[in-house]
């Protein structure tokens, strides 16, 4: 992997040419918030040793502090004495290729990343040389056995076996292999090694993972005739060796994964790789027990990876055993040295945006680095995101394939929404089921079949109010509601995760009233449940339940076996699971986000009801969804119910073409975050006058600033946030932009934070 380029690294640090001293100089990328890179020449001690992709120490600054960095780059230049020496090499072995380097710089500049950040980010961290390898012992034989036989030795049973088995093979035998094959002893060996009749080696080698998996086995089905021409489409990108993208349209149950599949198959027939990226990787539960009886040598890439172990997995990549990679975010830097092809599933997906610089999309990152390499990507969506939408609608190198039917001829289930002003008024307590989702749930349990609950977002329900006064209690470091969770008798903040003892009185003096808890968290959807079908059984998986990720596959294991009749959940129960017997779906709360979700608020809605109503009626089953809200008039929910996406997407658009927002144009969002609310709206309020100049000063036609404002999460982990957007005609615009105000260090405030998000998702 530590392949160098075109430079020979293996010669001596001074090159005698002519008159001139030559020096190997390393281009060093340091892991700080500096969007530079600096040189270094290569000691005499790590001549040939060190390639572009590897981690080292560095000396920075006046006082040569040690700094990890990234070899980026390397170069023979003339001797310049005032250029440092690198002091370590930190790690061997690197995963970053060339090729991911590349990629790496082209994240940077577009998310406004320090190179060496952007690089920490995209690859697993150091790992302790020759972790994970496994040494592995071999035995064959040295002494002419037929020699040895014709004097006459006398060998036992099982000595005779082993030194025959040894004989037989041309190759050393693994020594566990033949040990288990014959049924000697190790005890035996080490006497035939002494006796210098066999010889045993070791050898370190990897641990294979992915072996060989379960038997492939064949579908016993044929591609419909719109899967056969996705295929098709598919196959003629892969061999065009071109970049592309082709976007898959088709609700749940379409066959997308199907498509997916023979498309992967494809290129590893081939002879190259192919990545998979889900959105969840507690979905691969159910999700790779199908792929891996469909895909060779998988591997299989989840944030339950110890470190050594992602580090090995990438390493049987690197060394092209692993086929196939599937997985979440990371996986799109899998270091294949031969890649053919990215699937990326439900591309719209939130998940696949990093929440951390960098601030990267995953679908984004995967589209760049098949444009690096002119190989083709394949996005699958029931409701792609408005931009991929966009795009395959104007761009040529994009492709839309509408897979219009379920593959099983199933109706869509009948979706209603229920307007919940209506069912409360004149009800004392707050009214969690509507009259019609309690009798089509009671109806359900009755036919012996299964529902699902949904909770739209766990922290904005169940909070504490004050009914006499309207006091809400908030999280004393945000203004974010506390959720009550009645099994510890304390209230939690889901956001700077505060834990207080859940207040009974008004906080108010002049009140102090008995509280009482507002909304349907959860856990109170699931006391409802309980006492209104007692019989039922009732399971709850939301991110509490998650945190133990054994707890909820167990959970995923029993409602697929049937043994858990209702299954309450947050957003991540509508993701891709796939139960058969699953014939109602309710959503408690269908409104809450697209008040608070920003610009995407109405997609996110769509996709929402898009999805749990993909969960119902799969099979034999016909499906019933149930959305509760007290907003029935949102455009994005009535197109929702008639599952008409293409109206919804058309109306998106034509109200983003009007604001001026993506896909139209692009934005990058800045927030300011600061202790102090005050400190916080100055910097603010200086960025946007900086950012204001130069816009002005670069001429960057179409630019403008919207804001500063208050941030909808305006404080947050105890600091007061605001936010500006800025806003351009196109992302070259944009990194024109961001470029410069880097290089002129706009960013940089007395902010505690300053967060700069290209292409932002969330506008909390
Ligand atoms: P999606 O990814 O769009 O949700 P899948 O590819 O998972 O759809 O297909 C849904 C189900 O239908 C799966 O169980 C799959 O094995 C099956 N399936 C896919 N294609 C066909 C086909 N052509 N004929 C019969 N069954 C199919
Ligand atoms: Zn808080």
């Amino acid at each position: 992997m530590a392949g160098s380029g075109t430079i020979d690294t293996s010669g001596h640090l001074w090159v005698e040419e002519g008159d001139q001293r030559l020096a190997m100089v390393a281009e060093v990328a340091p892991v700080l918030p500096i969007h530079q890179t600096y040189s270094y020449v290569i000691p005499d001690e790590l001549a040939g040793q060190v390639a572009p992709g590897q981690r080292v120490m560095v000396p920075v600054g006046r006082a040569g502090r040690p700094v990890a960095g990234f070899v980026v780059g390397i170069d023979q230049r003339p001797w310049d004495s005032t250029l440092r020496p690198i002091t370590e090499l930190v790690e061997a072995e690197s995963y970053l290729t060339p090729e991911l380097i590349a990629l790496g710089r082209q994240i940077a500049e577009h998310y406004v990343c320090p190179l060496g950040r952007t690089l920490k980010a995209i690859t697993p961290n150091a790992v302790r040389q020759q972790r994970g390898l496994k040494t592995v012992r071999y035995a064959s034989l040295i002494a002419d056995v037929e020699s040895l036989r014709e004097a006459g030795a006398r060998w036992s049973e099982r000595r005779r076996k082993l030194i025959d088995a040894l004989a037989a093979s041309a190759d050393p035998i693994r020594v566990d292999s033949l040990l288990k094959g014959t049924g000697a002893s190790s005890a035996m060996l080490r006497t035939l090694a002494k006796e210098e009749i066999v010889e045993v080696t070791s050898r370190k080698e990897v641990q294979t993972t992915t072996g060989t998996g379960p038997e492939l086995v064949e579908p016993d089905f044929e591609l419909n005739d719109e899967q056969r021409a996705a295929v098709g489409e598919i196959d003629k990108a892969i061999d065009a060796a071109a970049f592309g993208v082709t976007l898959l349209f088709g609700v749940s149950g379409s066959g997308k994964t199907e498509v997916y599949i023979r498309a992967i198959r494809r290129v590893v027939a081939q002879g190259r790789q192919a990545i998979l990226l889900v959105p969840e990787i507690v979905l691969t539960t159910q999700l790779v027990q199908r792929l891996s009886s469909r895909l060779p040598d998988l591997a299989i890439s989840h944030s339950g990876l110890t470190e050594v172990q992602r580090s090995l997995l990438w390493r049987q990549t690197a060394e092209g055993v692993s086929k196939v990679v599937i997985g979440t975010r990371s996986a799109v830097f899998a270091p294949c040295p031969n890649l053919g092809l990215i699937c990326i599933d439900e591309e719209q997906e939130t998940s696949y945006k990093n929440l951390r610089a960098p601030r990267f999309h995953v679908r984004d990152v995967a589209i760049m680095r098949a444009q690096q390499l002119r190989i083709p990507v394949v996005l699958g969506s029931a409701t792609p995101s408005v931009e991929m939408w966009y795009h395959s609608e104007h761009r040529s190198d994009y492709h839309r394939i509408h897979l219009r039917r379920r593959v099983k001829a199933l109706p869509m289930p009948k979706v209603q929404a229920i307007d919940m002003r209506e069912e409360q008024a004149g009800e004392k307590r707050t009214v969690v089921f509507s009259r019609l989702m309690e009798h089509l749930l009671e109806a359900t349990l009755e036919r012996g079949e299964q529902a699902l609950i949904l909770m739209n977002r766990r922290g904005f329900a169940n909070r504490i109010y004050c009914p006499a006064c309207g006091t809400r209690i908030t999280c004393p470091n945000c203004q974010v509601g506390l959720v009550v969770h009645r099994a510890t008798g304390r209230s939690a903040c889901h956001h700077c995760h505060t834990y207080v003892a859940t207040p009974e009185i008004c906080p108010d003096v002049a009140c102090g009233q008995r509280l009482v808890h507002l909304g349907s968290g959860t856990q109170r959807v699931e006391d409802v449940l309980a006492e209104r079908f007692p019989k039922a059984r009732i399971s709850r998986v939301d991110s509490d339940t998650m945190r133990h990720r054994d707890h909820y596959e167990g959970i995923v294991r029993d409602f697929e076996a049937r043994e858990i009749d209702v299954l309450v959940g947050t957003q991540m129960i509508a993701k891709g699971l796939d139960f058969p017997f699953v014939s109602f779906v309710g959503v408690v709360h269908a409104d809450t986000d697209a008040l608070l979700g920003g610009f995407r608020a109405s997609e996110r809605l769509f996709q929402l009801i898009t999805q749990v109503a993909g969960r119902a009626g799969r099979f034999d089953a016909p499906g019933r969804v149930v959305v509760q809200t007290t907003a029935p008039d949102l455009p994005a929910l009535q197109f929702a119910l008639t599952h008409d996406y293409e109206a919804f997407v058309a109306d998106e658009l034509k109200m983003r073409q009007q604001a001026g927002l993506p896909p139209f144009r692009r934005l990058a969002r800045i927030v300011v975050e600061h202790a102090r609310e005050e400190t916080a709206g100055q910097e603010a309020d200086a960025l946007a006058e900086r950012l204001a100049e130069l816009v002005e000063k670069t001429g960057e036609e179409g630019a403008d600033l919207m804001g500063p404002n208050p941030c909808v999460l305006a404080r947050l982990r105890g600091k007061y946030r605001f936010e500006l957007l800025v806003r351009t005609l196109n992302a070259t615009g944009l990194r024109r932009l961001m470029t410069a105000a880097q290089v002129e260090k706009v960013l940089a405030t007395k902010g505690q934070t300053t967060i700069v998000d290209v292409d932002p998702v969330s506008l909390m």
